[in-house]
């Protein structure tokens, strides 16, 4: 596929047409879909090479169109790392129309990735609050009114899926480019070992706020919750940001005053003026806290950065 002129048109009546440049190096070209996977890529490639991240930041990834420069950075990857069509479902027709010979490796498809249900309840009850791990997706449990509509995708929120996921990454990279996989596999150790450490601070300074309720804006923050056995009450918005209905918007009112909640959270990518609504009248603290980390520097770096910006967010608002 180098020295190739591609011309691919898009259903949006885009046209590409992108020259390859000669390949100079064996290091693989990554395209990633968000900036969380783009920095657990930056963080097993090291100094060898960089990743291109698709979802540009303070955008949702639940519903994106894709830029020309996007599009190009797809063209151009030997490897495409992304979480998978539950999070980016307008990706997956891009992915095969422009990187057809690329390595593709969902994520969240995994061996070893703990997973979680999608939640449809506005209401996340005591089921919500425990330890049990859904290590296997077919572990289906005795909630009476659990809705299987599929996985949640949040699943960069725990540290535990980061560790797995370097070490795919790793493993990736090194079938696509064997002379390196010592580096690649250094790194993903060392970065295994980073988060590790990481949870265990987040967990210490989670604790003391372990039992205070609190609402979060869209239900994006379950694979958080778990690892630190947080007592999240409720979501305004499904795990798909999907708009709430009034009917839900009104419950969540009722979910705040009846739970005790400390705190609600909002997001930069939505609407605030629906955190007003169900906050109205109450004296409910807001914070914003965004679980894709708009406002962190792309790289290695971001990733714990994200996970300690989300933690301090909830310790300052349910102190
Ligand atoms: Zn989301």
């Amino acid at each position: 596929m180098f020295n190739q002129m591609k011309q691919i048109t898009l259903a949006a009546g885009l046209t590409l047409a992108v020259a390859a440049g000669p390949a100079g190096a064996d290091v693989p070209n990554v395209a990633t879909d968000v900036a969380p996977v783009q920095s657990l890529v930056a963080r097993v490639m090291g100094d060898l090479g960089a990743a291109s991240v698709i979802v540009r930041p303070g955008a949702s990834p639940h519903g994106y169109a894709l830029r020309p420069s996007e599009a190009g950075s797809l063209q151009a990857a030997d490897a495409v790392f992304w979480i998978g069509p539950s999070l980016t479902p307008w990706l997956e027709g891009a992915i095969t129309a422009l990187a057809p010979d690329a390595t593709v490796v969902p994520l969240l498809e995994a061996g070893g990735t703990h997973l979680l249900d999608f939640r449809t309840e506005a209401a996340f009850g005591a089921a919500a609050h425990g330890s049990h791990d859904h290590g296997d997706h077919s572990d289906h449990d005795d909630h009476g009114d659990h809705h299987h509509q599929g996985t949640d995708p949040h699943a960069w929120l725990d540290p535990q899926n980061a560790q797995v996921w370097l070490d795919v990454i790793a493993q990736k990279l090194s079938d696509l480019d064997p002379e390196n996989a010592q580096t690649y596999a250094a790194n993903a150790q060392a970065g295994r070992a980073e988060f590790a450490a990481l949870e265990a601070q987040i967990a210490h300074a989670l604790a003391p706020v372990q039992d205070t309720p609190f609402v979060v804006f869209h239900d994006a923050f379950q694979y958080f919750e778990h690892r630190f056995q947080l007592a999240a009450a409720g979501a305004i918005a499904h795990s798909d940001a999907s708009d709430p209905g009034p009917a839900r918007v009104a419950e969540v009112r009722r979910i705040v005053q009846d739970s005790g909640a400390r705190c609600v959270l909002s997001e930069p990518a939505f609407n605030p003026a629906l955190v007003q609504t169900v906050i109205d009248g109450t004296s409910v603290r807001t914070a914003s806290v965004d679980p894709m980390g708009s406002d962190i520097a792309p790289g290695a770096a971001f990733y714990p950065a994200l996970l300690r910006s989300i933690s301090a967010a909830l310790t300052d608002c349910l102190k």
